[in-house]
């Protein structure tokens, strides 16, 4: 009987440490993917969520409060850093606080480096680099003057990728961007952690969703990704809720400027 109390503590205890109650989530391109992934699983522990992106994420906002949490729609196209002091404004009006910043939105262009045009350039780099940047100043503005005030924290969570670490072929603006992602998530946890922010990123594997349709529906390129991930299948998106979760709350106080691989052991290769 004792032991059954000493493990239903511990096991309260454990919990606690991912709890979420409470908390304002600002989760960008939500509507769908890894996104969408990660909004459900931060409402799952408790959060409320800002769905943003260039698409209305009904289907986001629907399981958010399918699960008991206050979840809004915020539309706004983060290829420009105008649209990003409008959306915290937004949010800030609506949620009245930004506790957690999930910077997910991102896109891709491939073609071979020799044949690569700048508006592919520019168009991957301002809306996976350069927005990223100045939705995170903007937020990271917001939580430390929060912090000062009444204590508490603020988590911010860029999304990198494998491309963080390796080169890739036939993306280089795409490389370039999360190459820069995982500096600028080092860069921002270096400056903000004495001040209660803590910065890291999720960089995942090879995951089922629009971003990586042509890898899938090529028959030799999928097949050569499968082979080199141990755990034998692409991740699916609610795959890297987890770390999200883990990223975003009390669990993971300590870790700062951390960039954490979910990738079915893809990097261990
Ligand atoms: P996805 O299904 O294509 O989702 C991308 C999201 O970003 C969508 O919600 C999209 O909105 C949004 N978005 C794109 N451009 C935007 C803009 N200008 N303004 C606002 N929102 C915009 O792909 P995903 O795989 O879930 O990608 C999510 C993130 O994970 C990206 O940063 C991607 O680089 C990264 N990632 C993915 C993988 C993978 O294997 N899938 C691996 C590593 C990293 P719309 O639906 O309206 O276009």
């Amino acid at each position: 009987m004792l032991n059954q109390v000493r493990h239903g503590e511990r096991m309260r205890q454990a919990m606690s440490l991912f709890d979420l109650t409470g908390k304002v989530a600002l989760v960008t391109g939500a509507n769908t993917g890894i996104g969408q992934g990660i909004a459900v699983a931060l409402a799952g522990a408790g959060a409320d969520i800002a769905a943003a992106g260039r698409s209305p994420a009904d289907g986001t906002v629907d399981k958010v409060r399918g699960l008991g949490r206050k979840g809004e729609n915020f539309v706004a196209d983060l290829s420009s850093v105008g649209a990003v002091q409008p959306l915290v404004d937004a949010v800030l009006a609506e949620f009245g606080r930004i506790d957690i910043l999930v910077n997910n939105a991102g896109i891709i262009r491939r073609a071979d480096a020799v044949d690569f045009t700048e508006e592919d350039w520019d168009a991957v780099m301002d809306t996976n680099l350069k927005t990223l940047f100045f939705l995170c100043q903007s937020v990271g503005r917001h939580m430390i003057a929060r912090i000062e005030k009444e204590g508490g924290s603020g988590k911010i969570i860029n999304i990198a990728s494998m491309l963080t670490f390796q080169g890739g072929i036939r993306v280089p603006s795409y490389t370039a961007s999360k190459s820069g992602v995982g500096g600028l998530t080092k860069l921002l946890a270096n400056e903000w952690a004495a001040k209660g922010v803590q910065v890291n990123a999720i960089a995942p594997g090879y995951i089922a969703t629009n971003n990586t349709a042509a890898l899938q529906a090529d028959e030799t390129r999928n097949r050569q990704i499968m082979e080199r991930i141990p755990a034998g299948r692409w991740g699916d998106p609610a795959d890297i809720g987890g770390a999200a979760v883990f990223l975003a709350s009390p669990a993971s106080d300590y870790v700062q400027g951390h960039i954490l691989a979910v990738d079915g052991g893809w990097l261990a290769r």
